[in-house]
């Protein structure tokens, strides 16, 4: 059975006008239980971690500030985010999801969930609307309980996973690669253990040409047992922020090749969303749809 992440706390209220997407995690269960893609069974609701496995990647100074609200005004504007408890309890309940995912995925093979992929944020500092980085918590704890031995996370978010790269700079256990839009933000890169910079305006033909020369060599070359997949689609042509050309069925292609080679090597997979921003949600909405079809279609 296909497992997804969702709790309430997913939707937030930002304050009008505020240019984060906030409500594509609503709307996302909602499309896909309005068309059969999951039905109520799919989806659980994350119980929020021990702070202690937070704390496994994310520095004990850093995660107190943001517990209790004592970050300074820089490292707020660097977030992006107006600070609120609430918003702290979501950031880490997301993190909740991403780690109790990655069990079910090597229960069923693969699972998903509909927030987290917050890829830039760093051990001890948040940015880009990032705060705890959901995927590097989960790979530490899945470390820690020896659940896995070799990680790899493909990161296709149109922007570098910063915060992935530096938290895993020397941990030979996790391989970080990210392709992205190399002049998009960040402007100042970390650097992966393999980094694809695109230049802008790339369209789905060669997009899909690198990435289907990259997975398999790299899947022979680092021999994963666990796969973290970062499937952000703000790649879309249509984005706000991406500077790329794909369109929304060479964003789901990208999803298949990504999807049928962990498939094929009997690899566990866990999804996180990550970006996307689309001037019209519904974009948004059917791209990272496609990604829950595709698991769908391929995995039961
Ligand atoms: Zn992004």
């Amino acid at each position: 059975m296909l497992k997804i992440a969702y709790h309430p706390i997913y939707k937030y209220q930002l304050p009008t006008g505020h240019r984060f997407p906030m409500e594509k995690y609503e709307l996302l269960p909602e499309q896909l239980l309005y068309e059969g893609t999951a039905n109520a069974d799919n989806f659980f609701e994350p119980t929020r971690v021990d702070e202690s496995i937070l704390q496994l990647t994310h520095s004990a100074a850093y995660w107190t500030k943001l517990r209790d609200q004592e970050l300074d005004t820089k490292e707020i504007r660097a977030i992006g985010f107006p600070m609120s408890p609430r918003l702290i309890e979501r950031s880490h309940t997301i993190s909740s999801g991403t780690i109790q995912g990655a069990f079910f995925a090597k229960q069923y093979g693969i699972a998903m969930n509909i927030a987290g992929g917050t890829h830039h944020a760093y051990a001890h500092r948040g940015e880009g609307f990032c705060m705890l980085n959901d995927i590097a918590v989960a790979a530490n704890y899945l470390l820690q309980q020896g659940a896995a031995q070799k990680i790899l996370i493909i990161d296709l978010d149109v922007h570098q996973g910063n915060g992935s790269a530096h938290i895993f700079r020397h941990e030979s256990r996790v391989f970080t690669f990210s392709m992205h839009g190399a002049k998009n933000f960040p402007t100042r890169k970390e650097i992966s253990d393999l980094d694809i910079g695109l230049p802008d305006g790339v369209t789905d033909e060669p997009y899909l040409h690198i990435l289907r020369q990259t997975l398999p060599r790299l899947i022979d070359q680092v021999q994963p047992d666990f796969v973290f997949y970062l499937s952000g689609v703000d790649v879309l042509e249509s984005d706000k922020l991406g500077r790329l050309s794909m369109t929304i069925p060479g964003c789901r292609e990208r999803d298949r090749l990504v999807l049928e080679i962990c498939k094929r090597e009997h690899l566990p997979i866990m999804i996180s969303m990550g970006g996307g921003y689309s001037e019209r949600l519904a974009h948004i909405i059917e791209a990272h749809a496609n990604t829950y079809r595709l698991a769908q279609e391929l995995f039961f």
